[in-house]
């Protein structure tokens, strides 16, 4: 494939192209007879994006789903009107993004005055709390029944129908039902997403098995690296996936000893695996930043989220050369809550950038979703604007320019903080734009994404 006429990120206009899935030449090239011609009409030619932190089962999920986050719903009457807009059914209600501030901690009754026709689950924007109506309870109660040795749930919430943490014991009970890979996977190729890190802690053996099917019926046109919950190696992976670091989830409500973190980060290090640590909370960080000085680093070790970062954090977390995968866009979808419920002395710690840059920490970008927005071009321009919904501004000190913002998702998924560049070699993961840079970073919208290649193969065209 040649395309023509290219503004190839930070290098000039020129031909570009591709042989068997690898950049093979840049230059003045003159098509060869049977060629596929790519016209980019002097369009910005980015190497591809990699998302760096994402749930991506989770995502799909959503999408069969019901939104019940602030950015839906407003209120108590809201959500009651959105779920009673859903038909009755048999099949199980699915919602995400719930959050305290729309209606309290709902329980099983406030689901059964309004949604009382079906069974229903609302996932909490957290990621940690399900809450269940009774008909959703029934179906529970029954699958517990059934098994011979059901994973425990705690009684108080077999009869609130709140869960936390406790995906692991619904899933052996209730199964995993596949959710719309293909049209997640779409979603993301649309945005100009040529990769992505899974980083959901739980992911095990079965999952690198369930991926790999997908990935080659080609449900996820992406390249795909997995996070682990420990250090196993899967065979089955080695040419279609790729194994990320070991996920460490921290609660700062119930922290292990920091001697047990140090053994779990030094189990990973010897089997040479990184670790990738969950960090929401000062003391979440701090307590992190403890274990690694006493642990050691190696090369792909990282801090997830960094949400708040204390500035007399930063020299250590330098010194450690430890990467931090941040998701700007926080600061959209939930910094106006942010300013009400964080101390403000706090408000500069909130999702840095800038300053991580300055104290030269790799620094790459995700989404989170579903628990953030899947759109990078939302993560890039609230990088750039650091305005909440409602158009504060919060923390303008750790804006970055569209440059640095985007430079969030060109690193590789092995080294998020280390920007790609469309070089002759290089695997042909690349993304079209319909404007040069010097108008696409005045919009950085997902709306410019004209065509998108993964290893030379179209994903989306627009
Ligand atoms: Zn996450």
């Amino acid at each position: 494939m040649l395309i023509r006429n290219a503004e190839i990120y930070q290098a000039g206009l020129n031909d570009l192209r591709i042989d068997r899935g690898i950049i093979s030449d840049i230059g003045r090239l003159s098509c060869r007879p049977g060629e596929t011609v790519v016209e980019a009409l002097g369009g910005a030619l980015l190497p591809g994006l990699n998302d760096h932190h994402i749930h991506f089962l989770s995502f799909a999920a959503s999408l069969a789903s019901v939104d019940c986050s602030p950015a839906a719903v407003a209120n108590s009457e809201g959500l009651a009107t959105r779920l009673r807009q859903q038909l009755p059914s048999n099949a199980w209600l699915r919602g995400f993004g719930y959050h305290e501030s729309i209606a309290g901690d709902i329980d099983c009754h406030w689901l059964d005055c309004h949604c009382p026709n079906r069974p229903a689950r609302i996932q909490h924007r957290s990621g940690r709390l399900w809450i269940f109506n009774s008909a959703g309870l029934a179906i529970l109660q029954q699958a517990i029944h059934l098994q011979k040795s059901p994973p425990q749930l705690p009684a108080e919430s077999l009869k609130s129908g709140r869960f936390y943490d406790s995906d692991q014991a619904l899933t052996a009970l209730l199964g995993r039902h596949l959710p719309p890979v293909k049209q997640a996977s779409e979603k993301l190729a649309s945005c100009g997403i040529t990769g992505f890190s899974d980083m959901t802690p739980s992911n095990d053996r079965d999952t690198f098995a369930l991926f790999q099917c997908l990935k080659l019926e080609n449900s996820i046109l992406q390249n795909i690296q997995l996070a682990r919950n420990s250090t196993f190696t899967s065979e089955e992976t080695a040419t279609t996936i790729s194994s990320g670091p070991v996920k460490i989830h921290l609660h700062e409500n119930r922290l292990p000893a920091l001697q047990e973190l140090v053994e779990r980060i030094q189990a990973s290090h010897t089997a040479g695996v990184a670790v990738a640590i969950h960090c929401v909370t000062e003391i979440e960080l701090l307590f992190s930043l403890a274990a690694l000085e006493e642990a050691g680093t190696i090369a792909g070790d990282r801090i997830e989220h960094a949400a708040v970062t204390p500035e007399h954090a930063l020299d250590r977390m330098q010194a450690l050369g430890v990467t931090v995968v941040t998701q700007p866009h926080f600061i959209l979808e939930k910094g106006d809550s942010y300013l009400r419920d964080v101390e403000s002395v706090d408000h500069e710690s909130l999702y840095r950038c800038h300053t991580f840059l300055n104290w030269n920490i790799p620094l790459a970008g995700s989404s989170d979703a579903p628990f953030g927005s899947a759109d990078p071009w939302t993560a890039m321009r609230a990088a750039v604007s650091r305005r909440t919904a409602s158009g504060t501004l919060l923390g303008h000190n750790e804006a970055l320019n569209p440059e640095q913002a985007l430079a969030l998702f060109l690193g590789s998924l092995e080294a998020p903080g280390q920007a790609r560049k469309i070089q002759p070699g290089a695997a042909a993961d690349l993304c079209l734009l319909k404007h040069p840079w010097a108008v696409a970073r005045t919009r950085l919208t997902s709306d410019d994404v004209q065509f998108v290649l993964s290893k030379g193969q179209p994903i989306y065209r627009k």
